[in-house]
């Protein structure tokens, strides 16, 4: 196969035999046809062999959850301009996400989804699908399968899609997929296809044309008239948040690059607002700011943690590997962050006094936060400390944004201050700025 422009040349990563390499060329030749850039189309996958593909595509891709990526597409679709649109969904994933497909359709969001229906689940070891014809062996049932299936192009069709057909995935069916592309609005292809490490070998002789033909899926394409696209209208006059905020900026922030600082708390100890608190006082303060949560699904229970990364310069990715500095208060702040504490090899970590100090490079400060201000307001107040010894960030930034937080803002700011002011501390901010230049 000659050099595509929309593939890497690196060789496929799916099993001898598998249809879905001819998914991949095929969507890659009727790309090229249309005379599409790389950079003008979005893949989109999600959970199935087909999702491992992404790499190889010099497009853009997106790798959504198990069923989902036709939502995710859609969304995508809805807010672009121009370009395309595909999405990757496994005969499992269509199962899944049934009902997502049938929106797209009825919508006529713009895009193409490639149902690659393989007749089973085959990254996870060969289960039947809605998807699955009636009496089609597979390894969890290789008496074939029972129940009846249903007719996804009909289905989708009948919700509305612009165009729809089903093509025998062993051939050369890019011309089909070159329709499907072109349609304005909502496409879908089923590609009927043969996994050669389940479906064939529970299945021996059996040629996929055939297979469809006897469940009464018959090859073809289905069109409705065409009916208006849905897009969004994005108010695209807005300025990047990297130039907008609408926080005025009141205070200088000493702080020269980057600082990730991890909060580890419990719930009730208002760790996410006081991390909230202290990302509004440092762009107050002229910086950058990003903060993330991280907590159990019953909110009211277990660890709460929080990570915040402070910068001198915008901030193109919020994710923390290790932090320059970790605030713990609480003893489910510290199981939950003991493993990334043990990976600090420098830097602060202030530590609740009643609380074991971890095994960690960095260097530790204990002080009674809990016992001064109590578990409510021991995160907010091991903050206020930091600002204090680091020197990175005002004080009066972050008192301020206390004091604007609430009604009883004022109140709790004043009493914090004083307790501030009870905690022993010198300045640490060289054993920061160690680590953040
Ligand atoms: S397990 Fe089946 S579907 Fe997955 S790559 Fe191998 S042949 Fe293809």
């Amino acid at each position: 196969m000659a050099e595509s422009l929309f593939l890497s040349t690196k060789p496929l990563p799916f099993c001898p035999g598998c249809s879905h390499h001819l998914v991949v060329r095929h969507t890659a030749k009727a790309l090229e046809q249309l005379g599409l850039k790389p950079l003008e189309v979005v893949l989109v996958t999600d959970i199935g062999c087909h999702g491992i593909v992404d790499p190889y595509f010099r497009t853009h891709t997106v790798h959504g959850l198990h069923g989902r990526s036709s939502a995710l597409g859609a969304g995508i679709a809805a807010a672009r301009k121009g370009g395309k649109v595909v999405v990757y969904l496994g005969d499992g994933g269509a199962s899944i996400g049934l009902q997502h497909l049938i929106e797209c359709a009825r919508m006529n969001f713009p895009l193409t989804v490639l149902v690659l229906n393989n007749m089973l689940y085959g990254m996870t070891g060969g289960q039947p699908s809605s998807l699955t014809p009636c009496g089609f062996r597979t390894p969890l049932r290789p008496e074939g399968k029972l129940e009846p299936h249903y007719d996804l192009c009909r289905i989708v069709h009948s919700a509305g899609a612009e165009y729809v057909s089903r093509v025998n995935g062993t051939g050369d069916f890019s011309a089909a997929l070159v329709e499907a592309f072109g349609i304005p609005g909502f496409s879908l292809v089923e590609v009927v296809e043969t996994c050669t490490s389940y479906g064939l070998k529970f299945n021996p002789g059996q040629k996929t044309g055939e297979i469809a033909h006897n469940a009464g899926l018959e090859f073809g394409v289905w069109r409705n008239p065409g009916k208006s696209v849905f897009r969004l209208s994005l108010n695209t006059n807005r300025g990047s948040l990297f130039k907008e905020s609408s926080i005025a900026v009141q205070w200088t922030a000493k702080l020269q690059n980057r600082l990730g600082i991890l909060v580890g708390g419990s719930a009730g100890g208002r760790v996410q607002q006081a991390a909230e608190m202290l990302a509004r006082a440092s762009i107050a303060s002229g910086l950058y700011a990003t903060k993330k949560g991280t907590y159990p699904v019953t909110v009211g229970t277990g660890y709460s943690i929080a990570e915040l990364i402070l910068a001198r310069q915008p901030i193109r990715y919020s994710g923390i590997e290790v932090p320059e500095v970790a605030v713990i208060v609480s003893p489910d702040g510290l199981s939950y962050s003991e493993g990334l504490l043990g990976e600090m090899k420098g830097g602060l970590l202030l530590i609740d006094e009643a609380l074991n100090s971890p095994s960690t490079g960095a260097k530790v400060v204990t002080q009674p936060f809990v016992k001064t201000a109590g578990t409510k307001n021991a995160a907010l107040l091991a903050l206020l400390y930091l600002l204090k010894i680091t020197e990175t960030v005002p004080v009066a930034a972050l008192l301020n944004e206390i004091k604007m937080a609430s009604r009883e803002g004022p109140e709790v700011a004043s009493r914090l201050e004083k307790q501030l002011g009870q905690l022993e501390g010198k300045s640490d901010s060289n054993e920061v700025a160690k680590e953040r230049d």
